[in-house]
């Protein structure tokens, strides 16, 4: 919430004298005074600001204050001062606290987020996972329980703040309180420090928090952990922990948003009379039909057999790509048997075996024709 000008607000110039200001105030303050206004909210927050106007600007220090630094002047007024009406250190309390921290409201310093780098198997990944993960928190200290100080003695009163964690600051004429340097704000200083956390009060821990990964994340995604990331300083909320998604390379599956690949090698005698083959999916085997006269290269869509969406929940498919393998390792009979079957291709009726192969040699004799005919030009 923006404040609004005390000057503005009570329609008055900035040299306004303090007769121009009470007159002023005195023809709002009939106005809008709240037993003229019954139920009306607007006007009893118009009347508060009229009086906090007033208030400010017929102090001769406060409005010299107010003029040099605007509201910011009055941060912490409330603590520092002493002086002034209940209504009006609240009023500050809330506008300011959040700010400048310190003062009643601290809350500075929240913890820091922490980032944990999971890897996942494509299977964990694809059906989500429940993990346990260790990482490193500062958690208070046992030998001292927290307190910093060696146990058998205690902490003492710093002499800085003498005890109040607080300490003013003059800027100009006008104090500022801040959190006390020397004891951070506590008001006591450890003596002898304790041994395991050198006064600290805190450790270093592990914890184990059990992480619930749900089923179709991919490498990027972040799972946030709302209040498990760092510790915040005296008392202060936490951070978040998110946990990074990392999804190890597959030895057969390859994946593309929510659609998985596989190659699938068939022999090239299944790839010329069909048949039936199995694949892998991520949770088994499903039967693949091999159509007579299929060319390598060719992709088959397994649908739904993919990848859930973790976003949209949609169910993505498996793309199996066939790859026609070119026999080895032949026995004389089989080679006997090749030889018969090449053969074959050949001669008149031959070349309707292999139709890209009879267009390729179609095309390497018209462009050897052209380039003899360009040649003898
Ligand atoms: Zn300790
Ligand atoms: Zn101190």
């Amino acid at each position: 919430m923006a404040k609004s000008d005390y000057y503005q607000i009570l329609g008055v110039s900035k040299n306004a004298d303090e007769r121009e200001i009470k007159k002023a105030y005195k023809r709002l303050a009939m106005k809008f005074h709240p037993d003229r206004n019954q139920g009306n909210a607007e006007a009893e927050v118009k009347f508060k600001e009229i009086k906090e106007a007033y208030e400010v600007l017929t102090d001769e220090q406060k409005r010299a204050a107010y003029d040099q630094y605007g509201h910011m002047a009055f941060e912490q007024q409330s603590s520092s001062m002493g002086g002034g009406t209940a209504d009006f250190s609240d009023i500050f309390g809330e506008v300011f606290g959040d700010i400048f921290g310190g003062g009643r409201r601290q809350r500075a310093s929240r913890g820091s987020d922490l980032r944990y780098n999971m890897e996942l198997t494509l299977e964990e990944a694809v059906r989500g996972v429940t993990r346990e993960i260790r990482i490193p928190v500062l958690d208070k200290c046992e030998v001292c329980y927290g307190s910093g100080s060696k146990p058998g003695t205690s902490s003492i009163t710093c002499s800085t703040c003498n005890g109040k964690g607080q300490v003013q600051i003059r800027q100009g004429f006008f104090a500022v309180q801040q959190g006390c340097p020397t004891c951070n704000g506590q008001g006591k200083v450890v003596k002898e420090p304790c041994i395991k956390c050198h006064g600290k009060g805190r450790v270093k821990k592990y914890k184990t928090l059990s992480v619930k990964i749900p089923t179709g994340v991919d490498t990027g995604d972040r799972i946030r952990l709302s209040g498990e990331g760092e510790a915040g300083e005296y008392g202060a909320q936490s951070g978040d922990l998110y946990v990074e998604v990392k999804v190890l390379k597959h030895p057969i599956f390859g994946r593309e948003e929510n659609n998985l690949y596989c190659e699938v090698p068939i022999n090239f005698s299944m790839a010329a009379l069909g048949g039936e083959i199995e694949v892998p999916t991520i949770d088994g085997r499903i039967k693949l039909k091999i159509p007579a006269e299929t060319q390598t290269g060719k992709i088959f869509r397994m649908r739904g057999k993919g990848v859930k969406s973790v976003r949209s929940g949609h169910q993505g498919d498996l793309l199996c790509r066939v790859v026609v393998e070119t026999p080895v390792k032949l026995n004389e009979l089989q080679k006997q048997l090749l030889r018969e079957l090449g053969e074959s291709f050949c001669g008149p009726c031959g070349n309707q075996n292999s139709p890209r192969l009879k267009n390729f040699l179609d095309g390497v004799k018209n462009f050897l024709m052209i380039s003899l005919i360009k040649n003898s030009d």
